[in-house]
């Protein structure tokens, strides 16, 4: 039973919370922001250029770089609410309840640096000599009138507006 419900709330892989866990705990926050009123940021983080570190490195490689880009990204947050989780493929996602949108982005960028400071090297990448990531922000306070599905539209816009832009960079896109 343990088993089976460490399987329910972590990804096989990165040992990150899954996607299933995600989903839940931000239906969760959202409501407990709606009660509280307090702003409910998130940040949706992509991998730069995963396929040509597969292509070039191995699958398994890949699957390494993984891990280490998930144990960096948990240690990344401070408080005991602050959930990472791993969203897709080589896609990561960060609830941070009680965090204005400018904070949030003041972490992705903190998170963006600690990535490239693992100095994993990619030299298939177009963008830098090692794995880099793109990261879209978003914060709201939760109300009746929106829901948890904006707040993942628009981190996951400013995540394409990051990429659009040339990668490597953090976007705060607010909610509107
Ligand atoms: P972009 O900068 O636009 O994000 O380019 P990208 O190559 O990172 O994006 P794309 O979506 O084209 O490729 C994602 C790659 O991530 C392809 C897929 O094989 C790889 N990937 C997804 N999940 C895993 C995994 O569990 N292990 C490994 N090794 N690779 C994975
Ligand atoms: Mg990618
Ligand atoms: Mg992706």
């Amino acid at each position: 039973n343990q088993e089976l419900s460490k399987l329910a709330i972590f990804d096989g892989l990165t040992d990150i919370a899954n996607r299933h866990y995600f989903d839940r705990y931000l239906a969760q926050e959202w409501l407990r922001g709606q009660r509280e009123k307090f702003s409910l940021a998130l940040i949706l983080a992509d991998i730069d250029y995963f396929k040509l570190y597969n292509d070039s490195q191995g699958h398994l490689q890949g699957d390494d770089c993984l891990k280490q880009v998930a144990q960096a990204l948990a240690k990344a947050v401070s408080r005991p609410a602050d959930l990472v989780a791993r969203y897709g493929g080589e896609e990561f996602a960060i609830i941070l309840p009680q965090t204005s949108a400018n904070n949030a982005l003041l972490l992705a960028e903190k998170i963006r640096f600690k990535i490239q400071a693992l100095n994993i090297p990619h030299p298939n990448s177009l963008i830098s000599n090692r794995i880099s990531l793109s990261l879209g922000v978003t914060a709201i306070v939760p109300s009746s009138q929106s829901s948890e599905k904006q707040l993942i539209l628009t981190a996951d816009k400013a995540l394409y507006q990051a990429k659009a832009e040339g990668r490597n960079r953090s976007i705060l896109k607010p909610i509107t």
